[in-house]
């Protein structure tokens, strides 16, 4: 049986990135359906995803005006301090809340909880239309409009189709525009632990010779997440370690300020690589998230650039309707493409050179890199720039970000 569906913005991938940026176009009265291969209940499950993320304040601020913030903000943390550190050396770079403002640095929450909050809020978002579990069958992009067939027989015609189904988007491998990066030989494992002294929201990351470690801050003091950044050579033989033997090596990095660690839940892995897509717009196409550039989690930027774009192309697409004009039109996708691939790229970037410059037993490369810390530590004006860079406050932000109404 064939159904026809008629929408205006039909986005692939129910995914952080993508279930973001439908609610909030469909808070703005723009019509659409969202399509996922997997229930949406299978994103919250606790096997599906160990990781939790930082939110920094402008997403903050963009998932406030979207609804989403008060339906999560019981499952978040406060980050009020960061601490940076190059392997055993004392020189250590060091972020506090206090030094710009009453505002926390971000927020740290599970993926799971984010996931959880945007099931909650597309349920009750009028003009949002779910279609998951559903597979793709074709997707047509011309001139006239952009539609999408589905298995079941549906058929979703719409204005524009956005891509927002994460690093391997077979949406952009369809529309032919290719990726430029490469991998890190890095692998990133992923574990909670409960610990018995608090985290007092603190971030910690430290810069050992195989990569950033960091320790992030949960709910109620006594958990945190683990970003253990390995060698792809090492990392599968410490992912079989039976949970004594890998909790004394996560005990060894860590170190004893925490008390007392056990393990929480399974562990997981994550490939790492640089990833960014040619081309960020189409004919009746454009590229969110993860489909349009994947960067290393050193600086915990990945999700908040994919918000940044779900935030602009919002702004963009809001502006368009207002004028009556098509929602796909080329200018608002040229200026998609400009202002967001310019932004992710410097991001890319700053983290592949951090990453490449700290994870290194390089001694004479070492001493130079402990001694940038400890200047940055003690210039405040420079300090802070870099704080507000982390707080995502830096650049040309979307209205959302600057929580105001893109209507
Ligand atoms: C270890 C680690 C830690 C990180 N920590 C942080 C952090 O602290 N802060 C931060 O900002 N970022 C962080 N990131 C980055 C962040 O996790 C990603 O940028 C983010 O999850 C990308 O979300 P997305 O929705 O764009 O893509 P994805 O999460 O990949 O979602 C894609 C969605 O599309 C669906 N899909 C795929 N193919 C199809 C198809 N053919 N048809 C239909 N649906 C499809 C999938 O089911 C999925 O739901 C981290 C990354 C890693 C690896």
């Amino acid at each position: 049986m064939t159904i026809q569906l008629d929408t205006e913005v039909i986005i692939v991938g129910a995914g952080l990135t993508g279930a973001t940026l439908a609610c909030g176009l469909a808070a703005h009265d723009i019509a659409t359906v969202v399509i996922d291969r997997i229930p949406p209940a299978d994103g919250i499950s606790p096997t599906f995803d160990g990781r939790a993320s930082a939110i920094a304040q402008s997403s903050r601020i963009a998932l406030d005006g979207i609804g989403l913030w008060p339906l999560v903000k019981e499952k978040t943390e406060a980050i009020r301090e960061i601490r940076v550190s190059d392997g055993p050396s004392l020189m250590f770079l060091h972020y506090d809340h206090a030094d710009i403002g009453d505002e926390p640095l971000g927020y740290m929450i599970e993926n799971r909880d984010m996931r959880a909050g945007l099931v909650q809020l597309t349920e009750k978002t009028a003009g949002l239309t779910i279609a998951a579990p559903a597979e793709i069958v074709a997707m047509n992009r011309d001139d006239g409009a952009a539609s999408v067939t589905l298995k079941d027989g549906r058929t979703i015609t719409g204005h524009l189709i956005v891509a927002a189904d994460g690093r391997g988007s077979a949406t952009r491998q369809a529309a032919g525009i290719d990726v430029t990066g490469w991998g890190y030989n890095q692998n990133a494992i992923v574990a909670t632990i409960d610990h018995t002294e608090s985290h007092q929201g603190i971030a910690h990351e430290r810069f050992l010779t195989s990569g950033p470690f960091a320790i992030l801050p949960l709910k109620g003091g006594h958990q945190s997440s683990l970003v253990w950044t390995e060698r792809s050579t090492l990392a599968d033989s410490f992912m079989a370690l039976d949970d004594d033997a890998f909790l004394n090596e996560i005990s060894e990095r860590v170190g004893g300020f925490l008390g007392k660690l056990a393990l929480v839940g399974p562990r997981f892995q994550h490939p790492l690589g640089l990833q960014v897509a040619k081309s960020y717009a189409s004919t009746r196409l454009a590229l969110v998230g993860d489909a349009a550039h994947g960067i290393h989690p050193i600086a915990g930027q990945g999700l908040n650039l994919g918000l940044r774009d779900a935030a602009a192309l919002i702004d963009i697409l809001v502006e368009a309707k207002r004028y009556g004009l098509d929602l796909a039109h080329s200018a608002g996708l040229e200026k998609y493409q400009r202002w967001r691939r310019a932004d992710n790229l410097l991001m890319a970037g700053m983290t592949d050179v951090l990453n490449r410059l700290f994870s290194n037993d390089v001694r004479p490369l070492k001493a130079m890199l402990d001694v940038g810390l400890a200047t940055v530590n003690s210039l405040p004006p420079l300090k802070k720039t870099f704080m507000r860079h982390a707080m995502g406050q830096v650049g040309d932000l979307p209205k959302l970000m600057r929580g105001e109404s893109p209507g």
